[in-house]
């Protein structure tokens, strides 16, 4: 049943999504409201509980009870929703993204954003941690020494570097490398829901902890983590462990092959039955 929101209550809802979308934030998910609670939720608010709920940056709360009152706020589409191109999706996402300042990281030393790389049109996506100081350099994820593994990785695939497409979970560099805040997760990640939602791979393989427990909003470990599948909103999801991980512990590289036979099995390739060297 379609409910009317108090005026001053949906204007201040209209404000804090026009926040969010400048945020590059457009996915809000709905919270089951316990019965009676939307009821009590549209009675005339008492002016500090609706400011309270105004400076709120947690969405979820404000959300729940307009969702269930005034659908029509909240379709609110991304600019690249029309397009079905997806490389022009990830041109219209970057644009949007553009001289992020959204978290400290853009003024803690980062040179440069580091958006993603590949083929708009593929089947397999990768998804890593951060940016390290090879990427921050040339603008491109996996560049450096592990970036060079994942490669060969890819290649074991029977596929190349420029048939996936490779992401990271934050885009900018964290000063000395250091595991990205989960605030900066949060706050960069909506862009790499986008690329994702551009793309439409069949398979994302999320590389090490980060990226899993990020994509997944799980916290477990490794161990509990891989060996299955996931659905990530209708995509499958792998997990396996991060080539910098591999590069410190060569003898997990059996491990990790075995992720990636499960992928290709699930893409259809062939599935060698030597490992690589
Ligand atoms: N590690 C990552 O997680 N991503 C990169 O782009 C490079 C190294």
């Amino acid at each position: 049943m379609t409910r009317i929101l108090d005026p001053s209550l949906r204007r201040q809802l209209s404000e804090r999504i026009d926040f969010y979308k400048e945020l590059g934030i457009y996915d809000f998910y709905r919270h089951p409201v316990p019965s009676g609670q939307a009821e009590a939720s549209l009675a005339p608010p008492d002016s500090d509980r609706a400011q309270n709920r105004a400076n709120s940056v947690t969405p979820p709360a404000v959300f729940a009870r307009a969702a269930d009152s005034e659908e029509s706020l909240f379709s609110s589409s991304k600019p690249e929703s029309s397009v079905s191109d997806p490389a022009q999706a990830l041109r219209i996402i970057r644009e949007d993204l553009g001289d992020c300042t959204r978290c400290p990281l853009h003024k803690q030393g980062r040179k440069q954003i580091v958006f993603g790389v590949g083929n708009p049109k593929t089947n397999l996506m990768f998804v890593g941690e951060a940016p390290g100081a090879d990427e921050d350099q040339q603008g491109e994820p996996f560049v450096g020494r592990a970036g060079q593994l994942l490669n060969n990785m890819i290649k074991a695939m029977g596929m190349r570097r420029e048939d996936v497409y490779i992401a990271n979970i934050i885009k900018c560099r964290p000063p000395n490398n250091r595991v990205p805040e989960r605030s900066e997760c949060e706050t960069c990640s909506p862009f790499l829901m986008r690329q994702i939602a551009a793309i439409q791979p069949k398979v994302i393989v999320a590389l090490g902890a980060v990226a899993a427990k990020t994509l997944l909003a799980l916290n477990a470990p490794m161990a509990e983590l891989r060996g299955r599948w996931y659905d990530f909103r209708g995509i499958k999801l792998a997990v396996t462990y991060h080539p910098a991980f591999l590069l410190r512990d060569p003898r997990q590289k059996k491990e990790a092959w075995k992720d990636l036979q499960r992928v290709m099995k699930e893409l259809g390739l062939r599935v060698p039955t030597a490992s690589p060297a």
